[in-house]
């Protein structure tokens, strides 16, 4: 399954796809307050096919004509989800979901039967950078830049739209993407941690740049600006965008940063390791700064990148302890503090960097549950200068095994 993303043009046309989402976002706090009454009395969600059932009576009254105008599949899609995230309330532990304005609702699905897409062919003297397509939603055609070439099936698109008012089509193929890279042979564990980003096992540090803290003041300008407005006035519309820009381009400039680590640290190792992060905990401690660096984000995207060049990335044990031990001889500092960035071993004497000492403990404690050998860390005038990996496995050699 492969997911690409794309523009849709500005045209006035997608007032259109913008009336069909209000109406869905309408449509689902209605549902929403049916289930919500419904659970209350029976301690339960109403089953999809109660709502499918019900939807078409209303359907056909004068008061609900509307309800018409979208897409039927998008409306019954959207009260599966609905229906499921009622069911999820009691398996996965979550909250009940809840009310949105209409004007935030942000998605709807479209079965790859309903949603043709056609070549256009361009009269434009000048040519473009991709080729522009267009897909029927709905009744009516809406153009777009097809920015990567079409390799599978379409299974399934969504539409989606952001605060600043563009809207996104997602094509879903079925065809996983492979790209071959040459093998290194090499293992490294890594450590997560606010002062840098990740800590690699042989040292090498890779930082993020806060992209939240750089764009903080522009941000509460923005915010500022906004909040002066009158309500409900054109200008307090134009200042709204203007913050939203910023959040976008902010989650952007993180995006791409992660891609680009991710795509980086693939190439250079076959098995990561990485410790099993506990992120509220985290969150707790240092609060924005973790939302900012965005661990979680990152470990998706690399896993997908994994995937797609054949590594493996592996978690381990969240309850083994990494930092307070040392990484050369297993000696347990129970004394030492988080503050304390350096430390000395009390009885190897070797000199330990905090980051580096868990990054080892991690690929030490990796390459031992996962039973493909032993490490040894090499040591020299009491500093860690490499690593050595008796690998009896051939996984570190060969083939690797997906996470
Ligand atoms: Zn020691």
């Amino acid at each position: 399954m492969r997911n690409t993303k794309h523009k849709l043009f500005k045209d006035k046309r997608l007032r259109h796809l913008h009336d069909e989402l209000n109406i869905i976002g309408v449509v689902r706090n209605h549902f929403l307050a049916v289930c919500m009454r419904y659970y209350r009395r029976y301690g339960k969600g109403v089953s999809y096919r109660k709502m499918s059932f019900h939807l078409t009576k209303l359907k056909k009254l004068e008061k609900y004509q509307h309800w018409n105008i979208p897409y039927a599949w998008a409306l019954q899609n959207m009260l599966k989800r609905l229906a499921q995230s009622f069911r999820e309330m009691k398996t996965l532990g979550r909250g009940h979901p809840q009310f949105k304005p209409c004007k935030k609702h942000k998605g709807m699905t479209f079965d790859s039967t309903q949603a043709p897409l056609e070549k256009v062919l361009d009269k434009q003297k000048h040519k473009r950078n991709h080729p522009t397509y267009k897909i029927r939603l709905n009744g009516r055609w809406y153009r777009f830049a097809l920015h990567r070439r079409i390799e599978g099936e379409i299974t399934q698109v969504q539409v989606t739209r952001d605060a600043l008012g563009d809207v996104y089509i997602t094509l879903t193929e079925d065809y996983s993407e492979v790209k071959y890279e040459p093998k290194t042979g090499k293992a490294e564990g890594f450590d997560f941690g606010i002062k840098d980003f990740l800590t690699g096992s042989d040292g090498e540090r890779y930082g993020s740049p806060m992209f939240y803290t750089q764009n903080a003041d522009k941000l509460a300008k923005a915010q500022k600006a906004h909040s002066r407005k009158v309500k409900g006035s054109h200008n307090r519309e134009r200042e709204r965008k203007n913050v939203a820009r910023i959040h976008k381009k902010t989650a952007n400039q993180r995006a791409d940063h992660h891609w680009k680590l991710a795509i980086d640290l693939c190439r250079q190792f076959d098995i990561l390791f990485f410790e099993d992060l506990n992120l509220n905990g985290m969150k707790h401690l240092w609060g924005k700064h973790v939302s900012d660096l965005a661990f979680g984000e990152f470990l998706e995207k690399l896993k997908h990148q994994a995937r797609k060049r054949i590594r493996s990335v592996l978690k381990i044990n969240r309850w083994s302890p990494t930092s307070k031990c040392c990484s050369v001889c297993q000696h347990k500092n129970e004394i030492l503090t988080l503050a304390v960035r350096q430390w000395q071993c009390p009885k190897c004497h070797t000199h330990l960097d905090r980051d580096q000492n868990a990054a080892m403990n991690i690929l030490k404690e990796g390459i031992a549950s996962f039973g493909l050998g032993v490490v040894r860390p090499i040591v020299l005038f009491n500093q860690i200068v490499g690593v050595t990996v008796e690998a009896n496995s051939p996984l570190l050699n060969s083939t690797n095994a997906s996470a």
